[in-house]
């Protein structure tokens, strides 16, 4: 198979000034492409620390190093001259990449009123120019243009790309089309991709069925799987050869089998898609108390959201639950605001008030006070109302701080909804 090795460059992503955000965006689409990712690793802009971790991928036998970052005009964007010497070739003036990038310049100081440019931009525009003998320049996005180089007797190839993630991804697929990135991935293999998504399946139930899978799905070896939790739902991520392609659909009818209904997607779809699928038309309201509003801004999350969401309210203080909602004051009395009769008030008030087919509602304590031994924190109350239906309610017991709660609250809404 085919191994590639990721370097991001940039003190500031080494620092955490930012997040990486080029590591995983190559990472994936390398992946879909069937090359396997063996590192992401970071360093900061000194040659000699990116030098290294060229030395060290080479070393593990990589077929593939890409770079994000350092290609600037500015002295200390080294990127090209640290990667040209480990590859032991001369830098070279590129005039064709040096008129595109002056044309480029010229035509952005024109718009923006400025006059001409002077000598330090010129020789700004010289060094990203400068590109390593026999090495591909791939035109910029930007400013900076990227760099392909064949690989070459026990050294890899080497993609050189730019720090901006809009530069980086815009140059993407011209960069893969390059002779030298091109002879490596004629080697790939052809692999696909597939998610199955459950909820309220626990990572060790879904680790026993596997373990049985091995026994019992036939081909179950040439399936590469991965499991993930993410936001109270397990996610199966399998990566196989198109010619294995039997062997998982074997595998989703095992765990099918197995787990039912706690499997709601294996098409890569999420639960906001689900959900929106399932609606089918029909019209939804929310009304939050613990989560705020979050469930609203998910079902908003998409355009077109309009044709299923009408509005909401979010009921925080118990005053908006009587008034806006009309829930009846004694019942909060009565069973406390966290409570399932009040959730269920709550949708009913939801969906009369707002006029739509379905509605949701939450109410809980999302911490960290509030609780007590009968409502730890964690506690939240859900409603699902809907029109010819008994409004039917669900108290769930969510772990972690404030924001975890609130999270898996909103997610535990939309699994509630789509049920
Ligand atoms: P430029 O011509 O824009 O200087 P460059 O290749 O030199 O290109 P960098 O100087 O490394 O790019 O980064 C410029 C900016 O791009 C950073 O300040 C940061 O905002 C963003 N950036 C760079 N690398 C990353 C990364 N890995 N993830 C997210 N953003 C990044
Ligand atoms: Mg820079």
């Amino acid at each position: 198979s085919v191994r590639a090795g990721i370097v991001v460059t940039g003190t500031e992503v080494l620092t955490g000034r930012i997040a990486d955000r080029n590591g995983p965006w190559v990472s994936q689409s390398l992946l879909d492409l069937g090359v396997d990712v063996a590192h992401i690793t970071i360093c900061g802009d000194r040659p000699d620390d990116l030098t290294a971790q060229l030395k060290f991928l080479a070393d593990v036998g990589v077929d593939l190093i890409i770079t994000s970052g350092g290609l600037g005009p500015t002295a200390d964007d080294l990127t090209v001259a640290t990667v040209a010497e480990f590859c032991g070739l001369e830098l070279r003036l590129d005039v064709e990449i040096q008129a595109h990038i002056t044309t480029i310049i010229e035509r952005w100081r024109r718009n923006s009123g400025r006059s001409a440019g002077g000598a330090a931009l010129a020789a700004g525009i010289r060094k990203q120019a400068m590109i390593p003998a026999g090495a591909q320049a791939i035109p910029p996005v930007g400013t900076a243009p990227g760099v392909a180089i064949a690989a070459s007797s026990g050294r890899p190839a080497v993609l050189i790309l730019p720090g901006p993630p809009g530069e980086l991804q815009g140059m993407w697929e011209s960069a893969v089309a390059t002779a030298p990135v091109a002879a490596v991935l004629a080697d790939s293999g052809d692999y696909r991709t597939e998610t199955l998504r459950a909820y309220r399946l626990s990572e060790p139930d879904l680790a026993e069925s596997l373990r049985i899978a091995q026994g019992s799905v036939a081909g179950f070896a040439e399936l590469e799987i991965t499991t993930c939790l993410r936001g109270g739902e397990v996610e199966v991520v399998t990566r196989f050869l198109s010619d294995d392609a039997a062997a998982y659909a074997a595998l989703v009818e095992f765990l099918t089998k197995a787990h039912g209904r706690q499997i709601f997607s294996s098409d890569g779809s999420t639960i906001d898609e689900v959900l929106i699928a399932r609606l089918d038309g029909r019209t939804v309201a929310t009304a939050e108390s613990c989560t705020g509003g979050l469930i609203a801004a998910r079902l908003t999350d998409r355009p077109g959201s309009s044709a299923y969401f009408l509005g909401g309210v979010a009921a925080y203080a118990n005053e908006v639950k009587t008034r806006i909602l009309g829930v009846p004051a004694e019942l909060i009395v009565a069973h406390g605001a966290v409570s399932e009769e009040v959730a269920e008030a709550m949708a009913d008030g939801a969906r009369e008030h707002l006029g739509t087919d379905a509605a949701v509602s939450t109410t809980g304590i999302a911490g960290p006070d509030g609780g007590s031994d009968r409502k730890p924190v964690g506690t939240v109350c859900f409603g699902i109302s809907i029109a010819g239906q008994p409004t039917s309610t669900t108290t769930l017991v969510f772990p972690g701080n404030r924001a975890t709660v609130r999270a898996l609250a909103t997610t535990a809404a939309m699994h509630l909804l789509s049920e």
